[in-house]
């Protein structure tokens, strides 16, 4: 059994203020493999104490200096990908293939990704009136991470945090402290002065929120639900800190009827169950223009059938299980309400799949579901569900299909298919979303991450995702 009792705090593994204890469970079998101790305010205090101590002189260390720090980072990490994706795999139930491949691998995407940001930064430049703006780091920040995406996440927040100059506490998702615990023994072994980075374990309520609530803490950088996103700013408001959030979504795929059919309706259902439906950009509702609409639902169909699902060590491009109970329990309770609606099922429903073998009986595995004729006053168009369900529904015309996918309080990712180049170019600017995919062809490490509306605020990734640690101070030529 692991046991995780100590934080990363001042450069070293301390023993916490708090004692109490929280099992973790592996999705599969949902047996316990380890027990993570939670800290509370004091732990939050002391972690804080030694980013605030660090950040004197870790703020005024050169560009190079930072640089050598994340090529170093990138040399360690490489050497632990196998371990990140192992921990992944363990913790919240992605397939080893897919751990391997596109979760661990997102960590060292987006270190690459930020050293070249970084190497190309400018940290002053002169104002056309000849005054001198310099972009310094904004101070101590505290991440909050979570489980979905565990180290694509944390890399997003720590590493720009690092590079900008600033000092930070990472709480990570309290579900998933493995990737976060190696992911702290690869900043040490780096060699980051003491206090630069410091890990404390917990939960929401309680080390979450007195993080946000800390008055030396100058900037939340979240990632989670939106529920706790307003959480986050609700405490962070009465120390006027800098808050960016990135937040849920649900996300249109519109499908036109010039678009490769075949190839664009069975990506997007691969896309929408990938990571078991437990991403926050993954493409959840379908729009098919009506001409094609009944030949989609026959795609979708088969393309749901053939969705493996089964045991996440095993490789393989199947799909694992939801990651917890919980989230178990909330995917049958969406599936429940759909059907309660009157909501048509095209695959899938409630329980287990059934061919599951005995000793995965356990695990929180869940049917691909697909439900059609979805409409905008229907639970499952409008909320988000993180599992492997997908809604389909037709459109007429490229101005209701407009309409039908902004029809949302959500705005992460949009996606569309279409032959059309002129249509697509349209399409992208009408769509109220952060990022667009274009006939299955997404964006790359580097690129701005982030939402319109309530998907959050603040953008992650590459330069945007460093300006967000930065803050800007002006100055006159000096002259005597
Ligand atoms: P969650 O909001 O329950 O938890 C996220 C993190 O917030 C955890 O570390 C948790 O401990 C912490 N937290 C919870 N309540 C808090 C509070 N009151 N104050 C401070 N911290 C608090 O979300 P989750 O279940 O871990 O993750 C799933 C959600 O995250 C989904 O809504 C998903 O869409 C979203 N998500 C968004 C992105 C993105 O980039 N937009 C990426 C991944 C996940």
């Amino acid at each position: 059994m692991i046991v995780l009792n100590e934080f990363y705090i001042g450069g070293d593994w301390q023993a916490p203020d708090s004692s109490q204890t929280m099992p973790i469970l592996t999705p599969s079998t949902g047996a316990q493999v380890g027990q993570v101790t939670l800290g509370n305010a004091q732990d939050v205090d002391r972690a804080v104490a030694a980013a605030q101590a660090a950040f004197v002189s870790y703020s005024m260390t050169t560009k190079d200096t930072r640089l050598a720090l994340l090529h170093r980072l990138a040399e360690v990490m490489q050497a632990r990908m196998e371990d990140l994706a192992q921990a992944i795999t363990t913790e919240m139930g992605a397939p080893i293939t897919m751990s391997r491949e596109v979760q661990a691998a997102s960590g060292f995407g987006h270190l690459e990704a930020f050293i070249a940001t970084l190497e190309a930064h400018q940290e002053e430049e002169a104002l056309t009136n000849g005054d001198i703006v310099s972009h310094e780091p904004i101070g101590v920040c505290g991440l909050i991470t979570p489980w979905n995406w565990p180290i694509n996440q944390i890399a997003l927040k720590v590493i720009p945090a690092l590079a900008a100059g600033c000092t930070c506490v990472l709480k990570p998702s309290e579900h998933t402290p493995l990737s976060a615990q190696l992911f702290a023994e690869m900043i040490h072994e780096a060699g980051f002065p003491p206090g630069v980075f410091n890990l404390v374990f917990g939960d929401g309520p309680s080390v979450g929120a007195a993080l946000s609530r800390h008055k030396d803490v100058a900037m939340m950088s979240f990632t989670g639900s939106t529920r706790a996103g307003s959480a986050v700013s609700r405490d962070a408001a009465e120390t006027i800190k800098r808050v960016a959030l990135e937040l849920g979504g649900k996300s249109p795929n519109v499908i036109f009827a010039d678009a490769d059919l075949e190839a664009r309706v069975t990506e997007g259902v691969r896309e929408c169950f990938d990571n078991t439906g437990q991403s926050c950009n993954a493409p959840t509702r379908m729009l098919v223009e009506r001409s094609v609409y009944d030949r989609a639902l026959d795609i979708a169909r088969s393309a749901a059938a053939a969705q493996a699902v089964g045991d996440p060590h095993q490789e393989g491009d199947h799909i694992g299980p939801l990651f917890d109970q919980l989230q178990y329990d909330r995917v049958q309770r969406m599936i429940q309400i759909g059907m309660d609606e009157g909501t048509p099922l095209l695959i899938g429903g409630l329980g287990r799949p059934e061919d599951l073998p005995a000793e995965l009986a356990q695990g929180w595995f869940a049917r691909p579901t697909i439900f059609f004729d979805v409409t905008p006053e229907m639970t499952l168009w409008r909320e988000e569900i993180f599992g492997p369900v997908l809604v389909m529904t037709p459109f007429d015309t490229e101005a209701e299909a407009i309409a039908l996918a902004n029809d949302t309080d959500y705005g992460l990712d949009a996606y569309i298919s279409t032959g059309d180049e002129a249509r697509a170019l349209r399409m992208a600017r009408a769509l109220r979303a952060g990022g667009i995919h274009i006939n299955g062809r997404a964006t790359d490490y580097g690129s701005p991450f982030g939402g319109f509306k309530q998907s959050g605020n603040g953008r992650e990734g590459g330069r945007f995702g460093l300006e967000d640690f930065l803050e800007v101070k002006v100055r006159p030529p000096f002259s005597a």
